[in-house]
């Protein structure tokens, strides 16, 4: 049975009845099948698994999809049920945040990049709940989806920066069977804004498959970049090659490379990403 806490200390009266190792999974609610595969793979390897559901303001801007964004508690606990988990920490605004924090993280350079040159202060937002949360959680493990792959790289190098003991652990993207990456976000697609959201992964397919078929970096990019452009409906915010931990673009003569992209489909606005090698 899972136990559905909202305060500090409902959370640390839970966290003292279980034993054993502990794995954090941090959502904003929404859950879909990419959230659940986290959950899974925590559930593989912790005694105990601790759900974070907090749509967390700092890391929205004015304008965003704040308000909008699709909060469903109890579907989500119903959900989390059938996968078993321990405990879901839902925690109020007041909760985490009794006044405006003074104290913030700063993610560097690698934050004013791709996500961050659109969403400026959205890393800053993100390392500060996700280093709040782990500081009230004291996970072992935290798992962390590949799907916002600049996040992931952001968390590790905090991780490392601020000797944090815990063991990050990558999870890869869930799609659906059209190639869609899977995100609480596709819940604002229209149906015709759901077909125009596949290019998003087909360009990363095709890009792929230049690398695959011989191609250099710049000529995947380049693949990528055309089937974009081309596609009804979509607006590219940036497409990119880079390195996956450094978010820096690759090098010609890489072996391999993350291949990035944003874009808008309508008013939403959907990021995806792929390994890509090349044959050197
Ligand atoms: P969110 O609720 O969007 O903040 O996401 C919570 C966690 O789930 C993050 O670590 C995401 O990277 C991960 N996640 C979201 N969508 C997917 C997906 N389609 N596949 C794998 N992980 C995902």
């Amino acid at each position: 049975m899972v136990r559905v806490v909202h305060t500090k200390e409902e959370l640390r009266d839970a966290l003292d009845e279980q034993g054993g190792n502990r794995a954090l999974v941090m959502t904003m609610g929404a859950l879909h099948e990419g959230h659940l595969s986290l959950v899974r793979a925590a559930r593989a390897r912790a005694h105990t698994v601790v759900v974070s559901i907090y749509v967390n303001p700092l890391q929205f801007a004015p304008g965003e999809d704040f308000e909008a964004y699709p909060r469903d508690l109890e579907a989500d606990v119903a959900l989390l049920e059938q996968v078993g988990v321990e405990i879901v920490f839902a925690p109020s605004d007041e909760t985490l945040y009794p006044r405006e924090p003074l104290v913030r993280i700063d993610p560097g350079s690698v934050a004013t990049r791709y996500e961050g040159c659109t969403r400026p202060t959205h890393f800053a937002g993100v390392l500060q709940i996700v280093n709040k949360v782990m500081n009230l959680v004291r996970p072992d493990l935290a798992f962390f989806g590949q799907k916002d792959a600049q996040q992931l790289a952001l968390i590790r190098t905090m991780v490392d920066d601020l000797n944090l003991d815990v063991e990050i652990v990558p999870v890869p993207i869930v799609r659906e069977e059209s190639g869609l990456a899977l995100s609480s976000r596709n819940l604002y697609l229209s149906e015709e804004e759901r077909i125009e959201a596949l290019a998003l992964s087909q360009a990363l397919g095709v890009g792929r498959d230049a690398a695959a078929h011989g191609g250099d970096p710049s000529q995947a990019l380049a693949a990528a970049t055309r089937v974009l452009e081309e596609a009804p409906g979509v607006r590219v915010d940036y497409v990119d090659l880079v390195d996956p931990s450094t978010f820096l673009p690759v090098e010609e003569g890489a072996t391999t490379g993350l291949l990035i992209v944003a874009a808008w489909v309508g008013s939403t606005r959907l990021i995806d990403n792929l390994e890509v090698a090349f044959r050197g």
